[in-house]
């Protein structure tokens, strides 16, 4: 019998996200969302603060192993939170999803690098400050959607890892989309080592800040602009021989299709709790404001809008759950499944954030609410971590 009851602790993670979504994220996200220099924005409190209240709430360390220091919650309770989280806001909880990539990939993929999780997957489970923050780079200035372009060999990763004596020299630059790439002191680099084998010939390195590594200027965006992206340069920067976590090998697609099937739910999680924020906000609008003579949500055309856009948030969820269910009942989850329930929650929330800007007329443009907001943010969700489009060639593959 399938169960959508939450269990007593789902409940009270629920509570504690809701929470803080409301009296922290969502004030802290509309404020940065106003700033205009994007460098000050990231040092600002607003961030700053934000981001060390929810690593002392543990919110950065949910999928990470107990062993190493997480909370090893299932892939349906970190579901939950990142929702609740996401009606915030999405820009804090994705600089937290983004900034977990390097500790999970040790704590998961790479769990015989001993020594390496204790010098960055423990400190970074007992910081309660944020003074850990990491990034993930694969995507490059000639290298979108072409991360995904496993088989033409002429294409490839321009950085590059050299073996030099006892360890790797990495050199290149990553794209100025890489999440936390300015505020980052931990780097998770998709670099070749044997560039005749194009992307399948790139490894993946663990690049702590140091000398020859630069962080770029902060991206001024149209939305999510409390998620910090950056570029990040690498010029002959020494790691020791231990942080190659993973060779190039022909398994690359594998390894990187795996990273996107949970990838893909983080960014579907965020695009739910988005879309329910903007549902919530035109609802309670709509029973408010009053339009020949009645609140405009006795108006069909308003009343049908709402009611779409409350079919999508569970239609998504429900898919989500699944998808994320999927993931802890089968190894490695099932990446068509997960690409379906992203594509699918991030179109709608594209749609119904629209629709949600509509219900409320000329206020819905107003900077004065929240809604425009909601729609600018919205656009980012279809692009991240790989297009919509290209997922769904990923998912058509696997039909
Ligand atoms: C919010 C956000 C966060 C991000 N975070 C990170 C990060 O942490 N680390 C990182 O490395 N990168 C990150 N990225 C980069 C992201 O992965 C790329 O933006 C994405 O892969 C697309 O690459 P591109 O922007 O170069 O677009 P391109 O690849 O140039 O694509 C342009 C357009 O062409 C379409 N297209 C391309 N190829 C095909 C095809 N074969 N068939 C059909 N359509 C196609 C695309 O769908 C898109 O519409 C982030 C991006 C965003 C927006």
């Amino acid at each position: 019998m399938i169960d959508f009851k939450p269990t007593e602790e789902q409940t009270e993670l629920q509570k504690m996200a809701r929470k803080f979504a409301k009296e922290v994220i969502r004030p802290a996200e509309m404020a940065i969302d106003k700033m205009p220099d994007p460098d000050a924005a990231y040092q600002s409190p607003e961030f700053r603060d934000t981001l060390a209240q929810a690593y002392e709430l543990g919110f950065h360390k949910m999928g990470i192993n107990e062993q190493h220091g997480g909370l090893g919650l299932d892939p349906l309770s970190t579901a939950m939170v990142w929702e609740e989280l996401a009606v915030g806001g999405v820009g804090i909880p994705a600089t937290l999803l983004a900034g977990s990539v390097a500790p999970a990939f040790l704590s998961v993929l790479a769990q015989g690098k001993k020594d390496l999780i204790e010098k960055y997957v423990v400190p970074y489970c007992e910081d309660t400050k944020a003074d850990n923050i990491s990034a993930w780079g694969s995507s490059e200035g000639n290298i979108g959607s072409d991360g995904s372009n496993y088989y033409d060999t002429k294409v490839r990763h321009e950085t590059s890892a050299k073996k030099v004596d006892g360890g790797y020299e990495i050199t290149g630059a990553k794209s100025s989309f890489v999440s936390n790439g300015s505020i980052a002191n931990l780097f998770l680099v998709f670099a070749n080592v044997e560039p005749e084998k194009g992307i399948c010939g790139s490894g993946v390195f663990l690049v702590p800040l140091q000398d020859g590594v630069q962080r770029g200027k902060s991206m001024d965006k149209l939305g999510m602009r409390a998620l910090n992206q950056g570029e990040v340069f690498f010029d002959a920067a020494h790691i020791p021989e231990d942080n190659m976590l993973m060779p190039p090998s022909d398994n690359y697609p594998f390894i990187h299709n795996a990273i996107k099937t949970v990838g893909n739910l983080g960014v579907g999680y965020l695009a739910v709790g988005l879309m329910r924020a903007a549902f919530e906000e035109a609802l309670q609008y709509s029973k408010e404001r009053v339009q020949f003579g009645k609140p405009i949500k006795e108006h069909q055309a308003v009343g049908f809008r709402l009611f779409e856009c409350y079919q999508a948030i569970e239609a998504a969820r429900a898919l989500l759950w699944k998808a994320a269910w999927t993931l802890a009942n089968k190894f490695m989850g099932d990446l068509k499944l997960s690409a379906a329930a992203r594509v699918f929650a991030t179109n709608q929330a594209m749609k119904h954030t629209v629709e949600m800007v509509q219900i409320l007329g000329g206020y819905g443009v107003s900077k004065e609410y929240n809604m425009e907001k909601y729609m600018r943010d919205a656009k980012l969700l279809q692009i991240m971590d790989a297009t919509n489009e290209i997922m769904t060639l990923k998912g058509i593959k696997l039909l």
